[in-house]
């Protein structure tokens, strides 16, 4: 059964980390930097030595062409992103758009050629860009329009892609025929710590999870600390902590999926004599369905309401995404012809798959995160499931490609 170089890819990926490696840990490759550009240059001259043509989209998208028998064929698509978050970990991204390459080096080498085109892709910012995260593949998934955004996002987006030679007036330019991709396939580390604890290399991944993020206002009023009895206080901050309790429990009781965090707190007028005046936090809620966000919100709207001076603003409402049952299926079947052991599981982070879930059938192939960290210098995947990952991505390619239907 022919298999990955191992070696080989371990060398690519260390080769990788050294660009942008900072003394007190980690690697910090942020998108446009000059470490960013280095680290493209090195992963495009890897796409050309497996065979690839090299291009660069309208979005800074780094993409490796790898034509098939038949070039009227959609192209079976592998990516994920090679910048990184400041001292972010050698793996996360990385592994997705090496692995990918490793298949197609392989396949040179086996002389074997697909019959559908193949494209790796080395998506632009998916870390962060003045428009968010994964703004490569939602720019490719058209998803991306200037008419929505504030002249200042327009200003440092067109500065940022002028270190690509580009410029955000064609960032339409980007978009994807979706007749031209037949699938959509990235491997990444899990970010979370589900594998590691069930001592399985694989996951398979089904769903990405939805994220509903709101600004909550709680308003008192603001008095003298001393002077005001308890009976006659409207104290903001006794009240946002009810509301924190209460994100706590609707939790808890809605769902044991979902997840629902308040992470930040700003007091007003914040002072060791003034009783709080307003309170502004924000709430997040991340889950695989859809439903029970809406329904955890819509109970803490109520108990907002019923203690009065409360106010709800909308920052986002990103549904969950359910990935290809099709692909999954070609992924299970590759971990069963390797003998890997996987599980089917959601992403609790979002990825460059859940853009082009709108443009092909997608899944992804997750390895384990060593105690679930990631985003840190700490983040790590073992090197032999790093090669699994990679093995069955393999495999799976195979099989896309040999399926015409
Ligand atoms: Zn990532």
């Amino acid at each position: 059964m022919v298999r990955i170089n191992e070696e080989r890819l371990k060398e690519n990926i260390l080769a990788l980390g050294e660009i942008g490696k900072v003394p007190e840990g980690g690697v910090t490759r942020k998108a446009f930097t000059q470490e960013d550009i280095v680290g493209r240059e090195y992963t495009a001259s890897l796409m050309e030595e497996a065979g690839c043509r090299v291009k660069v989209d309208a979005a800074g998208n780094l993409i490796g062409y790898l034509p098939g028998k038949d070039r009227t064929l959609p192209s079976i698509m592998i990516g994920s992103h090679i910048d990184t978050v400041p001292q972010g970990g050698l793996f996360d991204g990385a592994i997705g758009v090496l692995g990918g390459i490793e298949c197609l080096k392989v396949f040179k080498e086996e002389k074997y050629k697909p019959d559908h085109p193949i494209e790796v892709v080395a998506f632009s910012a998916e870390e962060g860009s003045a428009l968010g995260g994964t703004f490569g593949s939602r720019a490719m998934a058209g998803q991306i329009d200037p008419a929505d955004l504030t002249s200042p996002q327009k200003r440092i987006m067109d500065a940022n892609l002028k270190v690509f030679g580009l410029s955000f007036e064609k960032i339409k330019e980007a978009k994807r025929d979706p007749e031209t991709i037949k699938s959509f396939l990235e491997m990444h580390i899990e970010q979370g710590s589900i594998l590691e604890e069930l001592k399985v290399p694989i996951g398979i991944v089904f769903g990405i999870v939805g994220i509903f993020r709101y600004e909550v206002t709680v308003k008192g009023e603001a008095n003298h600390s001393g002077s005001t009895p308890m009976a006659k206080r409207d104290d903001a901050l006794i009240k946002a902590s009810r509301m924190v309790l209460a994100v706590e429990e609707f939790v808890n009781e809605e769902s044991s999926s979902m997840v629902g965090t308040v992470g930040s707190m700003q007091v007003t007028p914040n002072a060791i004599n003034v009783i709080p005046g307003e309170v502004k936090m924000t709430v997040e809620f991340r889950d695989i369905n859809a439903w029970d966000p809406i329904l955890v919100y819509e109970r803490l709207r109520q108990f907002g309401s019923e203690l009065g001076g409360v106010t709800f603003k909308k920052i986002v409402e990103k549904e969950p995404v359910r990935l290809h049952p099709g692909i999954q299926e070609k992924i299970s079947q590759a971990c069963d012809d390797t003998e890997i052991c996987y599980h089917k599981m959601a992403s609790a982070a979002g990825h460059d798959a859940v853009a082009m879930s709108y443009l092909a059938p997608t899944s992804m192939i997750f390895v384990p995160s060593r105690r679930g960290i990631s985003h840190a210098p700490e983040e790590w995947t073992e090197w032999e499931d790093v090669f699994a990952g990679t093995n069955v991505l393999m495999r799976t390619v195979l099989a896309i490609d040999k399926n015409n239907e």
